[in-house]
This record gives C-alpha cells, structure tokens and sequence, in this order.
C-alpha cells in the first residue's frame, strides 16, 4: 500500500505580518527576518499562505500568514523554542494529502452518482487510488450544458436534465467560484482541493487569497481538466444517465439502476459501494431514495431575495478612501441581523461584481442565485438575503413531494422528511407566477419593499436577472414572518454598511436552494447509510456540505471511507 503525497514540507509559520499595501510584497522578507530574529540569508524561503486586507485604520493594509524555510533546518526547533510565547510563530502545520490505501486488484467498481464538486473529488479520489470508478450523471457535459443553461436566460427555454443545478460541474459550475469555508479541517483537506484545482488550471492565488475564488469560465475549462484525468487513470463518466432506483438486497446495496436519457435505455448496475453526491435539488432521487428506506429527515435551510446594489457602493462602504485600489478588486460582505421575531437574516453567497442568475431546475418554477467571473467587473453587486427557518416552518399538507399516491395519502396531517422540498416547490411556483409566468423574476425596489408599497418602474439599478425582471410587490412570495424580519433587517445592514438601505437597489426573488432541505443519515465511521450498507450519501444534498470547498473535502472523504471498506473486504477475502 503505497501512500500518495503532494504539496510542501513542514516549516515555520508567521501569523499577522502587517505591511502598508504598496510595495507590500518585497517589504515582506526583511519584516520575515525582523520578526524572527534571524539575519536574512538565514531564511531560505518563504511561501505566502494566506493574505488578507485591513481597511479599518487611516492607511490600508495588507496582512500575511507566511510558512518559512531556514537555511539550516536543524535550526528550526530552537527558533520555535525561543518564541515559545508568540502565538503568531508557530511550527507550520504538515498539509500534504496522505491517501489511505491503493486499490487492490479484481472486484466491482464503487460508482459516483452525481459529478458535482462532492462527485467529482470523490471520483478523481478513487481514481487517483486506482478503484476505476463509474460516475452516472443525469446531466450533460459542461460545454453542451452551459448552452443549455444558456438558453434559458437567453430565450425563456428550461431544460430540466441540462441545466444550473444539472450537468457536469454540478451546481458551482455557473457561480462566483468562491472557494472558502468554515468547516473543520484538520487533516488540510481544503488544501488537497485547492492544491487539485491548481492542477487543473485554477489562478494560483487561490492558495494563498484569504477569500478565494475562480469565477465561471474557468470552472468550466477545469471541470473538463479533472473529468480527463479521471479517465486516463481508468474511471469511466457516463452523462445524461440519471439514477432511477436502488438494487438492495438484505439490507445492503447490490447495485443501481439508472436510464441513459439519450437513448431511454435502461441499465442496471452491479455495484458494492455507491456514493450519493446529488447536489440539493434531486428532489425526484430524494423521494426515491425515501421509498428505498433511506434515512432521511427534514433539516433547516433558508429562504428569500437576491440584492442587487451598484458595486461601487459596496466598495466605498467597504474600502472607504481605498475604493478603487486595484489590489483590492470588488469589495465583498457579509450581514447578519437578529430580527425581533427571532429569525435570523443574512446574506448568503454573495457576489462581488456579477451577475443574477435564474437557478430552477424544474419547469414553471422561479429561482434566484448569483455568478461572476473571475475578474469580478460587472457593475452591481448581489446577495442572497435569506431568512433561516426550520422543519417546523414546513407545510403538513402535500402537493408537490415526489411520492406515491399511497405514501402521499399515508403523509397527509403529518410532519414529512421531504416537507421542506414542498414550501421550495411552493414558493418557486408562486415566484414564476409573480414574475409573468414566462421565467421572469419577480422585483421589488429595496425601498419600496420596506416602506410596504408595489414598485412600478426600476431606478437607479439595473437589475443583471435574465430573462428579466418584472417589478411589482415581493410580499406575496415568501411567507409573513420572512417579510417581517428582512424588512427590519435592510435599515440595520445600513448600519453597518452604509448605503445598504439604497431606495433603488433592487430584491428580486426567490432564492430557495440555500442549501439541502434534508439530511440523510450516515455512520460517523463507515460514512455509510444505517440500514443501507455500501450507501454513502455526500456532498450537499445529503447535508454534509453547504459550498464548493466543502463539498470537495466531503468527496474526499467519502472516497477514503470507500477505499478502505473495498481494501478491507479484498484482505478478508
Ligand atoms: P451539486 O454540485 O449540486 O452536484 C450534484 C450533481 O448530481 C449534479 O450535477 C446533478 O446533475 C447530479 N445528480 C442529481 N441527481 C442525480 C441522479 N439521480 N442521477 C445522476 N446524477 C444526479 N458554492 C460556493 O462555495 N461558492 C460559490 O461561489 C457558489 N456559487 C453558487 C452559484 C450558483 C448559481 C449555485 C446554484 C450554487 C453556488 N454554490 C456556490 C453552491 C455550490 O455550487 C454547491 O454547494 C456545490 O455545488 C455542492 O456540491 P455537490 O457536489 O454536493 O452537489
């Protein structure tokens, strides 16, 4: 069994290394050797790990983690000791990527449902271990896709297998990119996933930018770069194939049965080991996972508006005087307000100079989310502005849940797992219907939205929403305490950012896929589903992670939990 390992040795790392912003960078060894104590050509080298901005004091600055090499190594365990009491020395944390096993010979394929990040990571894992996964897709290709997507904001056409939710890359795939997180890693997964999108053609500075992020052209191009060495290293990517039903047999998964959706044929598929990597919205595979006994419970998400706000605006309630400074690119935020009936608003996914973006995946239905590319120019920023509720706020009578009519008549009155897929379902209806019935959203200008009144005619902002927006009263699409607590939640965001409360700026709603209505149970050791064995449930869908980054690292780790029950079965045998 031989370990693979990437990315650099172990050294010392220096925390809150502050420069004036020009000319930071080559200021930077001499403050190195300062801060140490050491002469400069004692330091052989440093690698910048994180650099992030300080715009609270008059003068900008730009503030650095960096990991250094000596030049006499042996010499770093005395300098650590000398500095002992300075939290901001420390020994530099080993992040390079140790793989448990490599794939022993003979035996079925584990197979990858979904391509998204979760899948992709899970299946490039595998790979790279040499398991030779089958990944089954139910969207298309990036390029083909991205047309799809395409026409859909262009000509009002929805094609639901092909779509933003639907299609290699999965969800992140038209999106702003971001790459950071707040998961716990302290095994440097969120490395190994940076470190591989690098290889696949990522701006290197996504290794080292406190807050990350690649922009949509070159997701695409990436996708394509990680789908290729899947293949060279004998995994297999089948589109357009969507998994319809589970083979199970005494409690375990013997295979999947899923319908190329070129042709209409049906395949049936030996399998051990199934990773579930569905992204949010397979609301059909949700339900039939639920018949399969699939344990599944409802869990909390969010709901409500994209805000669009000029760029410009952000950026001097963000930079102040600096607002401009190329080195500061488009200024990004974060809010959070606790309203007084105690729903918590924020804002979610936001996007530094991009775009809106209509995100169904399912005819007649409207759904916001937002994209940019990775040089963040457009002139509006937005933000999902999102209110958290919980199982409790779900409907008890069901309409649209992907059940049998049995199941459908067995669930009536009662609370469902799957409940929080019918307010999405409702809410995304109402939203089509509100905006035209045509795939316009629709939208409201913020200052009409909290003085309680229609608007009739946009302003200042021009909305980026394709198809269009049809403005009008947003009051109807989200339920009562929703409007209650963002129209609170809007005056104090100006608080803490100036200008938040702008009359013109324009909500255009709804955003609903925030993140997974469910959560599906797996084992905290194995990763499989209790009572299911050989089920891995990954990524988002299953409620292990909300984002780009962390659905990576989730796929890394489903793919460990699937090597090592294959390795341990193969030894046993
Ligand atoms: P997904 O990416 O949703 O992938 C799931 C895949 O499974 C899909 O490709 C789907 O087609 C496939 N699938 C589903 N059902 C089946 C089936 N039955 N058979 C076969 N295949 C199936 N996150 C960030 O971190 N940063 C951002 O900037 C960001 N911006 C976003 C912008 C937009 C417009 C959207 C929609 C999302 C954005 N996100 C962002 C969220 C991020 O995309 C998701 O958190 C992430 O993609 C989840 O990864 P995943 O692999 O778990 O699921």
């Amino acid at each position: 069994l031989c370990p693979i390992t990437t990315g650099p040795a172990p050294m010392i790392r220096l925390s809150e290394l502050k420069l004036p912003l020009d000319p930071a960078p080559e200021a930077l060894p001499a403050l190195i050797a300062a801060t140490l104590g050491v002469a400069p050509a004692d330091i052989a080298s440093h690698t910048v790990h994180k650099r992030s901005f300080d715009a609270r004091k008059a003068e900008l600055l730009t503030v650095y983690i960096v990991d250094v090499a000596l030049a006499d190594p042996a010499g770093e365990a005395a300098l650590l000791q000398r500095h002992a009491k300075n939290p901001h020395i420390q020994s530099a944390p080993d992040m390079r990527y140790v793989a448990p096993v490599r794939a022993p010979d003979g035996g079925l394929r584990p197979v990858v449902v979904g391509f998204g990040p979760c899948g992709i990571f899970a299946a490039l894992l595998l790979a790279q271990m040499g398991f030779r996964p089958i990944v089954l897709e139910r969207g298309k290709a990036v390029r083909e896709r991205t047309q799809d997507t395409w026409d859909l904001w262009r000509r009002k056409n929805l094609h639901p297998e092909s779509n933003v939710q639907f299609g290699e890359g999965g969800a992140g795939t038209f999106s702003d990119g971001k790459l950071y997180s707040q998961i716990k890693d302290p095994r440097h997964l969120g490395r190994k996933v940076l470190n591989e999108f690098v290889k696949a053609g990522a701006p290197e500075d996504i290794l080292w930018e406190a807050h990350p992020h690649i922009g949509t052209f070159r997701l695409v191009k990436m996708v394509e770069t990680m789908r290729a060495e899947i293949i060279a290293l004998g995994g297999e990517i089948r589109f357009q194939h969507r998994v319809t039903d589970l083979q199970v047999e005494g409690g375990r998964v013997r295979g999947v049965t899923a319908i190329d959706q070129a042709s209409g044929q049906v395949h049936e598929l030996r399998a051990d080991h199934v990773v579930i990597a569905l992204g949010h919205s397979a609301r059909d595979t949700f339900g039939m996972l639920h018949t399969r006994g699939a344990p599944i419970e409802a869990k909390p998400f969010s709901i409500g508006f994209r805000a669009e706000h000029p760029q410009s605006l952000i950026d001097r309630a963000r930079w102040g005087r600096h607002a401009g400074h190329p080195a500061l690119g488009a200024a990004e935020y974060r809010l959070v307000h606790h309203a007084n009936n105690s729903r918590a608003v924020y804002s979610f996914c936001m996007c530094p100079g991009g775009t809106v973006v209509a995100a169904t995946s399912e005819p007649g239905r409207v759904v916001t989310n937002g994209m940019s590319q990775y040089s963040r120019a457009e002139r509006n920023a937005n933000s999902g502005i999102v209110v958290g509720i919980e199982p409790r706020d779900y409907p008890t009578d069901y309409q649209h849940l992907p059940l049998s009519p049995e199941l459908q008549e067995a669930a009536r009155g009662k609370p469902h797992p799957l409940a929080g897929i019918e307010l999405q379902r409702r809410l995304e209806s109402q939203a089509f219907v509100l905006g035209g019935s045509d795939y316009c959203a629709p939208a409201q200008l913020l200052g009409d939205f909290v003085a309680g009144r229609p608007s009739t005619a946009l302003g200042e902002v021009v909305p980026s929403y394709k198809p269009g927006v049809l403005p009008g009263d947003l009051h109807a699409a989200l339920p009562g305490y929703a409007i209650e607590a963002m129209r609170e939640a809007f005056p104090a965001f100006a608080r803490k950012l100036p200008g938040y409360d702008l009359h013109d700026a324009v909500l255009t709603g709804v955003e609903t896929r925030t993140s997974s209505p469910i959560r599906i149970a797996r084992d905290g050791e194995t990763l499989q589903c209790p009572g299911l064995a050989g089920l891995y449930p990954a990524g988002e869908g299953a409620g292990y992670a909300g984002g780009i980054l962390s659905a990576g690292v989730d796929g890394i780790k489903v793919a460990e939990a699937v090597a090592r029950a294959i390795a341990a079965e193969a030894e046993s045998q």
